[in-house]
């Protein structure tokens, strides 16, 4: 039987019907790989099976958005019962508000909560929050920080050396962006406190709001530093400017979030990816004086905010069961199993000679293909070389049976083993032994 990456696997049958109906064959550009990208049929806890058969180790679940693995049980039964009862109401349901208290429970900042379908849709509605509130129109982001797919989120995502400046340059991430884009986005360097200090007092009386991730993915999920949050919260203060945490992927960090395990104080906090539980969510949170701007009920609201699919019961149920589910001993779990594996690869590459590095946080990580200190978007910047590595390296994982981003970044689940932990720390010691080329220019195996 023909497997992935075989001209005759059922993979490669279906990327070519998909290219002829859908750009570039695929939906999604982060399972591309050469030749195509595997097609997924089934996932089952951990795992993952494959069109031609192949059961390979998730360790992408589906980008950090399912916290239990594929098809847990007590979700599935959930889900099952309610979609017999109506997948989609105008009306609201009592799903929408469990979801919200047990939200509501688990942070101190959070008060109310605003629901919406997908995280790139809560940083819009927040920044569009904190405008309304300010009355004004700038944001403040970090270089090199994904935020999802709104324009003023998206600024300066990849950055160059080309292009960066000192002081980073606020830089359109697609083609066509409207200058006013990046006209109201002030670029901050990650960590470095007295720099992003002085770029926001700069700009202090057309600042809506401070965007930060706790741990950018794109970073390698380095830590945020308590003196940057501190100076994060004071200046904000100071400025009347909110805070905005956005936890889409660090909420999977503690039951309470990063800002918890942190102590950190947004004003609005950012949630998508695990809150659904597997289906399509985001949400935003926080105090309720701030959350009034989404209240309709003395006419127009500051914020209108809506959507036909959003607080979905479906939705509501997968995530609250998925919530209730993880307790803190499953994150620590999660989080001692990353950092076993973490230190197990670091001592594997310095074996093995291979020239790269593992960061992590909590229950995610990644590999870079240099070894240079990664303390902001800079210093982690990868030339095309050092990416090359990484993705001959995620390429072998593929046909060694483990699925992790070609960014090299990945993400752990609760039903993963330890036994699972170890076969991936065998695969990867293998391949880095066997001093794999990059692709194109040799044979990886
Ligand atoms: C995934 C992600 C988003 C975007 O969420 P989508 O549901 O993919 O739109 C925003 N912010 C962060 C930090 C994320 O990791």
């Amino acid at each position: 039987m023909a497997h992935w990456p075989d001209l005759a696997s059922r993979s490669r049958e279906l990327y070519e019907r998909g290219l002829k109906v859908l750009p570039g064959g695929i939906t999604r550009t982060l399972p591309w790989q050469e030749p195509f990208p595997v097609y997924a049929s089934y996932g089952e806890g951990a795992y993952v099976v494959d069109v031609d058969g192949t059961r390979r180790l998730d360790l992408l679940n589906n980008f950090a958005s399912l916290i239990h693995g594929h098809a847990h049980p007590g979700v599935v039964q959930a889900v099952r019962h309610q979609v017999g009862n109506g997948t989609a109401f105008t009306l609201p349901t009592e799903q929408e508000v469990a979801l919200a208290e047990t939200l509501c429970g688990r942070a101190e900042s959070f008060e109310q909560v605003r629901f919406c379908n997908s995280g790139s849709e809560a940083v819009m509605s927040a920044i569009k929050a904190a405008r309304a509130i300010t009355g004004r129109s700038k944001i403040v982001k970090a270089e090199g920080v994904y935020h999802g797919a709104y324009d003023y989120a998206e600024v300066s995502l990849d950055s160059s050396p080309s292009n960066w400046g000192e002081d980073p340059n606020s830089i359109g991430y697609s083609k066509g962006v409207p200058k006013g884009v990046t006209d109201d986005v002030v670029v901050i360097p990650f960590n470095d406190v007295e720099a992003s200090e002085r770029i926001i007092r700069a700009n202090a009386a057309d600042i809506a709001a401070v965007l930060l991730d706790a741990a950018p993915s794109y970073l390698g999920f380095i830590q945020v530093s308590p003196r940057f949050t501190d100076m994060i919260e004071r200046v904000t203060r100071e400025i009347g400017a909110l805070f905005i945490l956005d936890e889409v992927i660090s909420f999977r960090s503690h039951t309470g979030g990063a800002q918890t395990l942190l102590g950190i104080h947004p004003d609005l906090t950012t949630l998508g990816k695990i809150i659904g539980g597997g289906f399509p969510v985001g949400a935003v949170a926080g105090r309720r004086e701030l959350m009034q701007i989404y209240d309709h009920r003395q006419g127009k609201p500051g914020l209108p905010w809506s959507g036909t699919f959003t607080a979905n019961p479906v939705t509501m149920t997968a995530g609250k069961v998925t919530l209730d589910l993880l307790d803190d001993s499953a994150i620590d779990r999660m989080a001692q199993l990353t950092s076993r594996l973490v230190g197990a690869l670091n001592q594997a590459f310095a074996r093995s000679g291979f020239p790269g590095q593992v960061t992590g946080f909590g229950s995610s990580f990644m590999v870079f293909g240099h070894q240079r200190q990664v303390t902001d978007y800079r210093s982690g910047y990868s030339s095309p070389e050092e990416t090359k590595r990484v993705v001959a390296l995620q390429r072998a994982l593929t046909l060694a049976g483990f699925h992790i981003a070609r960014t090299g970044k990945a993400f752990l689940s609760t039903p993963m083993t330890e036994a699972d932990i170890e076969s991936f720390i065998s695969a990867v010691s293998r391949i880095v032994d066997a001093r794999l080329e990059p692709v194109g220019a040799g044979v990886v195996s």
